[in-house]
């Protein structure tokens, strides 16, 4: 007899993406202030605000509605705005949370915005409001530089995560996961700005719609009214600042049945809020999930087998973080945009200091043209972020004579992963040098044991982020992780080449001198080495293989070279068959397999309305040659999944990271090997 799922049964579709960059993408709100300092858009011919802002945002939004939403909340509120617009609501919102006794909950407000102002010009407004000085200096200094997509960025204290997503309001809500306990819909007139208060917008937003959630919307108009009704939301009409204005407010009273996520991706029910979190693995993707929990006030153990954090992969001398400008809005090239926007907010926050700032790479004239235009048009990076240089431009800004042309990013750079590592760890608990040999799950939590048995620890959630090791624990052997083995090479500096300032990206990369050598990198070997070995040997074949990536200008920076005498690092990196990691809840893999069996008729039909998975067990790994840079942005995912928060990027990127992937792709492959 078959078992059933213990998930009740459900038809799913799959929602047809359409393309989110469609080109050009123009997202400028064209803005000009008018004497009284009042911001007018030209887009919609419009004013920001009718009225005095600050007492109507306080009359409209702030009122009681606002104050009954968050009664009752316990780890997390979380408030979702159509059209941020000024960041007025947003400021408000901090100003009042601030202020809430309950201090140690989180405020998430997840906004959308087709088209974000520029930080000087939310600044410029919201300095007309001195009660707000504190929170427009704190929303300046993290305010996203526009381009679209989801931008996370936490407050100084950790209390309040504004995630705003940038580009058409349909299509950017469609992606957003989260459950909305209170809404503001802030948006230009439905006269004038149709696409705000379309009905997709209404059924989106009831999709996202907690039980029971309230909404306040500034326009009172019957249209929108009854699109509101339709999908389950009853609303009235109130007067505002004394009748000079009326808004409606309402509550979600209906049961939404739209849901994109695909039942084999969706995540668990939220782990306990108090409980403890191991992770195994201290290397960068151990240490990014210590800091994105610790940044959530959990308690989390840290363990290693090494005696310090950041020794094997992520223990590299230097690490580069540069944009990957990918010619199409694939999950892939999204992943590392946002990822690549994370790192250096993570790294600014970290307040280490970088080995060197600014990243060229090499391409041919006409290539490198075709990419920033492409990135322009898809508003894919904000303005000045990649900048297409003349070999003499090229030359001047990395300090050396090179006659490519190139793309210039100013803000990457190269630093040192173990310093990085060491700041994301220092609020968790570490054991370092202790091996985790096996792990079992009881009553009582995760048992973590040792070579001769004995139990290191009992948690009640656990992270595996063990890299390519990290499939030797039974529950996870099902990831198809891969060994790669890279080396660098440590070249000393010279006389030409210490005038180098920057990164050089070609076929390999060349990073500036520091403390006498350059970082040289990177061999790729699927193959030669011994996986278990530990330092891995550094080889002159690999150091020559290093040098000769170089193109020949680079090269003839270093005449007269010894390979014997360099120096080098080598280590693995765990890889996946599609080039982006594992994060995410770890399903039970045989049960997965007899569950959703249908997929192999394709993705349309009736499926369990969830997984059965390993009880509070997630993975972290398979991050490949870039997890210094992807690192943070995954942490951030996995943390937001483990605790039913709003998650940071796009559903679509964030599902294409998920271990069912592999289980699901090898059903609809039907290539499922027996488990
Ligand atoms: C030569 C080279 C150059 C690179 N250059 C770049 C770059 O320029 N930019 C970039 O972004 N990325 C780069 N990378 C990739 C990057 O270094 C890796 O993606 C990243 O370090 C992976 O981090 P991790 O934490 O997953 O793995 P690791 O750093 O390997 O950490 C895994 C940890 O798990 C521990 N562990 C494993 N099993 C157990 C167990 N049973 N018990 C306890 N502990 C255990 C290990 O000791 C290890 O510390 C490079 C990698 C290499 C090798």
């Amino acid at each position: 007899m078959k078992a059933m799922s213990s998930n009740p049964i459900e038809y799913f579709r799959p929602r047809r993406r359409s393309d989110i960059a469609k080109k050009p993408l123009d997202i400028d709100p064209n803005i000009t202030f008018n004497f009284g300092g009042r911001p007018f858009s030209s887009r919609y011919n419009s004013f920001y605000h009718e009225l005095r802002p600050l007492e109507a945002a306080k009359d409209i939004f702030f009122s009681n509605l606002f104050m009954r939403s968050l009664k009752g909340q316990t780890d997390f509120s979380v408030i979702g705005e159509l059209g941020f617009g000024t960041g007025l609501n947003f400021a408000l919102a901090c100003n009042y949370w601030k202020k809430r006794n309950d201090c140690d909950a989180r405020l998430h407000y997840v906004a959308i915005e087709p088209y974000p102002l520029e930080a000087h010009q939310v600044d410029k407004f919201l300095s007309g409001f001195s009660e707000l000085d504190a929170e427009r200096r704190e929303l300046i200094s993290g305010y996203p530089k526009p381009h679209v997509g989801f931008h996370r960025v936490w407050s100084k204290d950790n209390k309040i995560a504004l995630t705003l997503a940038v580009g058409p309001v349909e299509e950017v809500l469609a992606e957003v996961e989260a459950e909305v306990g209170l809404w503001f819909l802030n948006g230009f007139p439905l006269r004038i700005n149709p696409e705000m208060w379309s009905q997709t917008v209404c059924l989106e937003l009831a999709r996202l719609s907690k039980p029971d959630a309230y909404l306040i919307s500034v326009r009172d108009d019957k249209e929108i009214q009854h699109r509101l009704a339709m999908q389950g939301f009853q609303m009235e009409k109130r007067d505002s600042l004394c009748g000079k204005l009326r808004v409606l407010e309402g509550k979600f009273i209906g049961k939404s049945e739209v849901r994109y996520l695909a039942p084999w991706f969706r995540p668990p029910p939220p782990v306990q809020s108090q409980g403890t979190i191991g992770v195994i693995g201290a290397g960068i993707a151990g240490c990014a999930m210590a800091e994105a929990l610790a940044r959530r006030g959990k308690r989390t153990l840290l363990f290693d087998q090494q005696e310090d954090v950041a020794q094997r992969a992520s223990g590299i001398e230097a690490g580069l973080i540069a944009p990957e400008l990918g010619l199409n809005a694939s999950n892939m090239n999204r992943f590392y945009d946002r990822a690549y926007r994370m790192a250096l907010s993570s790294i600014e926050d970290s307040e280490i200091e970088w080995n060197s700032r600014g990243v060229i790479e090499f391409f041919q004239k006409d290539e490198a043209r075709r990419r920033v235009q492409h990135m322009k048009d898809g508003a894919s990076l904000w303005h000045g972020a990649a900048q297409l240089m003349s070999p003499s431009e090229s030359s001047s800004q990395i300090g050396i004579k090179v006659s490519s042309h190139g793309i210039w990013f100013p803000h990457g750079g190269a630093l040192n992963p173990k310093r990085y590592a060491q700041y994301m760890s220092q609020k968790a608990e570490s054991f370092l040098g202790a091996t985790v040999h096996d792990i079992t799950y009881r009553d009582d939590g995760w048992w973590l044991y040792d070579y001769s048995g004995q139990r290191i620890a009992t948690v009640d959630t656990l992270v595996i982020a063990a890299a390519q090791q990290s499939n030797f624990f039974k529950p996870i052997s099902f990831l198809p992780l891969s060994s790669l083995l890279g080396q660098i090479s440590f070249i000393p500096k010279n006389e030409n080449s210490h005038k180098l300032k920057a990164s050089i990206i070609n076929n390999g990369y060349l990073m500036p001198s520091i403390d006498g050598f350059h970082v040289l990198g990177s061999t790729y070997s699927r193959d030669g080495f011994e996986e278990n070995q530990w330092p891995q040997p550094v080889t002159i074949e690999r150091h020559k293989q290093n040098y000769d990536n170089l193109d020949w200008e680079l090269k003839s920076l270093f005449s007269g070279y010894q390979f014997d005498q360099w120096l080098g690092y080598s280590a693995i990196r765990s890889a996946t068959p599609d080039r982006l990691p594992v994060v995410g809840p770890v399903p039970e893999a045989k049960k997965f397999k007899r569950d959703f069996a249908r997929l192999s008729h394709g993705p349309t039909g009736k499926f369990p309305s969830g997984v059965a998975y390993q009880p509070n067990l997630f993975v972290l790994a398979g991050f490949g040659s870039r997890g210094i840079m992807t690192s943070a942005l995954s942490a951030e995912v996995l943390t937001s999944q483990m605790l039913g928060e709003p998650w940071p990027i796009e559903r679509t990127v964030a599902t294409a990271l998920s271990p069912s992937r592999f289980l699901a792709r090898g059903i609809q492959n039907s290539l499922l090997k027996k488990i």
